[in-house]
């Protein structure tokens, strides 16, 4: 994939009627719903694609404060730049992984889920976690995050057998009933209101308690739409460590949910 390739697609999602009514309806379409609660408040910080920003200024804000996050590789855009800048290379992979870092499939190509054939999507799919592999990826790839979240009922239920979790980008918290195949999740991004409502959802989670989940992509000073500037992430990192939360990566918390079940 060219770095052009990569800059033109963004991360739009087709946004005709058909896949707007289709995208409704599939979220409601549990096909592997949390079987408890979360036995205690769980915070996850997630990148998608990924930036080296992320893995390099984003994996050391995460370490100053002992939490574990989660990076979602498009392996097509290895050593590509795109809108967030340079994205992952190869030692990224390692060095996330030895610092207890989570690395999760994201498909190849960037995928339309929604828009290509089931059998397309898996052949992708399994293309991405063979990748991951030869990049040195030395435990399970047992998360994956569907591009610009998309998805449908039957691609959920063929990536049950396959992964542990799969991440969407549909706002809300995960609890007991939550679909494990289209975890629900919040964007950070760098405008101050992802930000602020950031914050009152980490309070709200040590309440109750749930299993939220944040994701954002590149993480620098100069921030685009989709990054979250430095400052930021730290400062909501800090407020999730001093809430209690345990801050774990997905495979760690549906773990913890297991357990309690
Ligand atoms: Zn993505």
């Amino acid at each position: 994939m060219t770095a052009m390739s990569v800059e033109a697609q963004q991360y739009e999602p087709s946004r005709d009627l058909p896949a707007r009514l289709r995208r409704r309806l599939t979220q409601w379409q549990a096909v592997a719903p949390l079987p408890a609660r979360p036995p205690q408040a769980m915070i996850s910080f997630t990148f998608d694609d990924f930036p080296r920003s992320a893995a390099e200024t984003g994996a050391s804000i995460l370490d100053r404060f002992g939490a574990k996050g989660c990076y979602y590789a498009c392996t097509g855009m290895l050593g590509e730049t795109g809108p967030s800048g340079p994205f992952f290379i190869e030692t990224d992979i390692m060095h996330l992984e030895q610092g207890g870092h989570e690395i999760g499939a994201h498909t190849v190509s960037h995928l339309d889920c929604a828009r290509a054939s089931t059998s397309r999507a898996l052949n992708d799919i399994s293309h991405n976690v063979n990748q991951l592999k030869a990049l040195g990826v030395t435990t399970p790839v047992r998360q994956f995050a569907y591009p610009y979240g998309e998805t449908h009922t039957e691609l959920k239920r063929a990536l049950a057998e396959r992964f542990d979790a799969c991440r969407g980008v549909l706002s809300g918290v995960n609890s007991k009933g939550s679909d494990a195949m289209q975890l629900r999740a919040f964007e950070l991004g760098s405008d101050e209101s992802s930000v602020a409502r950031a914050v009152s959802l980490i309070e709200a989670a040590a309440r109750q308690p749930a299993w939220l989940v944040f994701f954002t992509h590149g993480v620098r000073d100069k921030a685009g739409k989709f990054d979250v500037k430095p400052q930021a992430l730290s400062a909501l990192v800090r407020r999730a460590r001093d809430s209690g939360a345990a801050l774990i990566t997905p495979s760690q918390a549906i773990d913890q949910i297991m357990d309690a079940a």
